[in-house]
Formats: C-alpha cells, structure tokens, sequence
C-alpha cells in the first residue's frame, strides 16, 4: 500500500483494496523471525535481545513494513517507538544481562536478573496501585482507578495487551509478568455496580493495554449497558488506544470491525459523547492509506477522536513535528488533546527531556499552528498528586521560576491553582522541582503526603467505600 504524503488524497482507497492484511506479531521469542532485521548488524541485533529481555518487546507486521523507515534504522522514530534501544538499560544493567545470554544461561536465570533489574525502574509510577483502588461494599475493584473525581478508569481483563508496545510505555510493568491488574469474571457487573453507586462520575475512560484488542462483543457487554438509565450520569465514553497506529485494520478490514463502529453509533446516538483517546507520536503514524480509513470510519459514527502523546527524545523532541502532527490530525477532524512528560518510570533514562526544554517545544510548536490545533494542553507530568502543567518560564521577584498549575489533582480543589517553582535546567519530573520564593513545600504537599502515609489515598467526600 502507497503512503498518502502530508495530507490526506481524496478519494480514500476503497475498502476492498484493504482487505487481507492478517495480524502477524513478533515478540522477543521470535526475533530471528523477523526478516527487515537480517540485514543489521549481529552486534546490534544481539544488543535488542539484551533489551528485550527486560523491557516488553512486541511488534506486528504492519508496523513493519509500513510505518518503520528500514532506509533510516536505527535513527527513524517509528524504529525507535518499538524496537528496543541499547541505552534504555543502565550501562551495568546491559551488561549483567548481556553476560548471562552470551554465556548461554537457562530461561529462569534470565529471569530472575530481568526481574531484579525491572524492580529498579519504578514498575508502578504515581502510586497507581496503592492509591487509585477504589472500593464498593468494602470489596477493593480491581482493575479500576478512581482518581479524578469525575473520571472512572477501567482496565478489562482480555484488553491488558497491545497490537504493538511502545518503548517507552509507562505500563511496561505489567507486560512482563505483572498479572495484579488483572481480575474476575465478574467485572462488568462490578463496573456498572460502582458507576451506579457513583453518580458525580461522568466519564468512563477505559484503558489497557490497548482496549481495542478486544473482540467488540466484550466491548458491547461493558460499554452498551452505558445507555441504562441509572448510568445516564455517565455522558462521556472514552477508549484510550494505540490501535489508529499499530493496527487501523481494527476498523476497516477485522471481521468484527463493523460491529465495533455499530456499537460506538449506538452509544452516540443513544446520547452519549464517545471519545477515542487515540495515541499518536509522530505524524508519520497517520500517514498510511488504512489509518486515514479507519479515523473517516470512526468519525462516521459520530465519535469523536481526540490525540494524546508524550514528548519523548529519539522520537518527538522537536517542534516542528509536534506542529506537522497537530496540523495532519486537525485536517482529518481529530482534537489535539495532552502533550505529556515521559513519567518516571521503565526506560525513561533514554527518552526523558527536561521540563525546561518540553516547555520551549510545546511554545514552539504552538506558535507554528492556528488556534484549531492549540487545544493540546500540557507539557503535563501525570504524578502521584494529579497532572501537573508547565505554564512557563517568568522571573518573580528577581527569581527564574516554572508557572506550574494542576490540570487535574487528586483533591479537586487544587485543580487550576497557579503555582511556582524554582527554575531548574536539569529536572525532568515534579520530584525534583524545589518550590520558589524560599518556601518549605508546595501547597499540595501536606494533604498528599498525609494521604501517602496512610496509604489508602485521599478519602474525599466522593470516595465513600
Ligand atoms: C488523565 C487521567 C484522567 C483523565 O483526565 P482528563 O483531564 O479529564 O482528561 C483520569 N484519570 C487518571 C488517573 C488520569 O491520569
């Protein structure tokens, strides 16, 4: 299939032409599978086994031969997306695992080293386990976050996977090997059970893994109960995934393709707003014939698809990519949505930019594109307290400092509060800012700290168990 160069060529290629692509996947076990690799060198092959050893490693067909530029290896950002890099593990991390695979060891000694070097990477950011769990009748849900008080997040047990992983997924933790998301049979009546108890939520986000690997009848059988009366409180569907990029047959050539974008019609016409929280970090993943398809298809059926990415270096960092990105998905109808901070966590080493930089990108960008692509909030860290935004840069007092404010916070009363920190050049996470003007602590810090004490995050007036 030919790429469709910068915008979108009307008329979009017939389905027809489309179907029998076949979902074929490679993961570390199948590395000498994998054709477009032969042709690297065997040091550089030997050095992504020792990666993907540790790190979640999973790539399909598609993003293969159309999205990698096998011409640009290993500099092209699609290659970099999901192909495991030397340097995303510590230098003396590279080395233990790269000793025990050349002197031949057994699969339980790689093992128990991969498991030992991934407790070191910050597995679960932002106290996601600890904290966001809710509780109904006394019973912990999991595989459900509860954070925001308007938003609901909810992980299915058969979406915790991906057509593709990202190199630098912040959930890299439970692809190898961390089944605690992961729960009963009986989720989606405890889903609709808890939306029902909680009439302040109105949004339902559900998330993975990639929700969209699902067969559409699990997604009917948790979403299409949405339209009962007593979930009426819930006016905003949103499904966060990959797919548009790793797999946009999802929606035009899968079998049950047509039944997914009957079911988001229903919702839709059944009055509620559906979002796809559609992942994109280049503008080269939208620019394939089939990922055009699929974003006409979805938004045939009334969806909405809004856009969400971290800035990442060997990917993204720079301006004017962030600006061509939001300009393509503007002209295909898609909302620019969050720019994100890599979080803390797995291979963020090898990706992290400094708040400092993100901000002078995201200002950059911003200033290339018209009002209609500037509804990309952010850059925004997704901490432990909520989602922090970097306003700016500005002197107060005679004092460089960062304008921070909450986008989102985990007590709704911090959410808008304009704050500052001390300017730092280096930092590149919330918990390395110091506040400005000699303070002691940021205003949030106490109530959060107390939370974090007693380990059952904050119980709001909105959190009753
Ligand atoms: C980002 C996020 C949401 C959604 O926040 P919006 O600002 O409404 O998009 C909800 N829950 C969690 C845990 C989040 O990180």
């Amino acid at each position: 299939m030919s790429k469709v160069s910068g915008l979108p060529r009307q008329p979009f290629a017939q389905d027809a032409a489309l179907v029998g692509s076949r979902f074929k996947v490679y993961t570390e076990r199948q590395f000498d599978q994998i054709s477009a690799l032969r042709s690297l060198p065997r040091e550089q092959r030997f050095a992504m086994r020792v990666v993907a050893n540790v790190l979640p490693f999973r790539v399909n067909q598609y993003v293969i031969d159309q999205l990698i530029d096998w011409e640009r290896v290993p500099d092209d950002p699609m290659f970099q997306l999901t192909f495991p890099q030397p340097g995303m593990l510590a230098p003396e991390h590279f080395d233990q695992m790269a000793d025990l695979l050349a002197g031949g060891a057994d699969r339980e000694t790689v093992r128990l080293l991969a498991r030992e070097i991934q407790a070191e990477l910050n597995p679960h950011p932002a106290g996601q386990q600890v904290l966001n769990v809710p509780r109904l009748n006394g019973l912990t849900l999991e595989g459900m976050q509860h954070k925001y008080r308007e938003t609901v997040l909810f992980f299915p047990s058969q979406g915790q996977t991906c057509h593709s992983y990202c190199t630098f997924c912040f959930r890299w933790a439970q692809f190898v090997g961390d089944k605690s998301l992961r729960f009963s049979a009986k989720e989606a009546d405890r889903l609709h059970a808890y939306l029902q108890a909680h009439t302040e939520v109105s949004d339902l986000l559900v998330t993975g893994g990639d929700p969209m690997v699902m067969k559409t009848q699990h997604l009917v059988d948790y979403l299409e109960p949405l339209l009962r009366p007593d979930l009426a409180h819930v006016h905003n569907v949103r499904i966060g995934t990959k797919s548009l990029t790793f797999w946009p047959q999802r929606y035009v050539t899968d079998a049950d393709a047509d039944d997914l974008l009957r079911l988001l019609e229903r919702l839709v016409k059944g009055g509620k707003h559906v979002a796809l929280m559609a992942h994109f970090n280049h503008w080269r993943e939208l620019d394939t014939e089939i990922c055009r398809t699929a974003i006409r298809r979805i938004r045939d059926t009334g969806a909405v698809i809004r856009t969400q990415a971290p800035l990442l270096a060997h990917i993204n960092d720079d301006a004017s990519i962030w600006a061509r990105m939001w300009r393509m998905q503007v002209c295909v109808g898609m909302v620019p949505y969050y720019m994100f901070v890599e979080r803390d966590t797995g291979a963020r080493r090898y990706f992290e930019v400094p708040l400092a930089r993100a901000w002078a990108i995201y200002r950059e960008a911003m200033q290339q594109v018209s009002g209609l692509a500037r509804t990309a909030r952010g850059p925004s860290m997704s901490a432990g307290p909520g989602k922090v935004e970097i306003q700016g840069v500005t002197e107060i007092g005679g004092e460089r400092v960062f304008v921070l404010r909450f986008l989102q916070g985990r007590n709704p009363d911090w959410v808008q509060r304009p704050f500052f920190a001390r300017y730092d050049e280096q930092a590149t996470w919330l918990d390395q800012l110091q506040p400005a003007n000699g303070e002691s602590h940021f205003f949030f810090e106490p109530e959060y700290k107390e939370a974090c004490r007693k380990g059952d995050g904050l119980r709001h007036t909105w959190q009753v168990s």
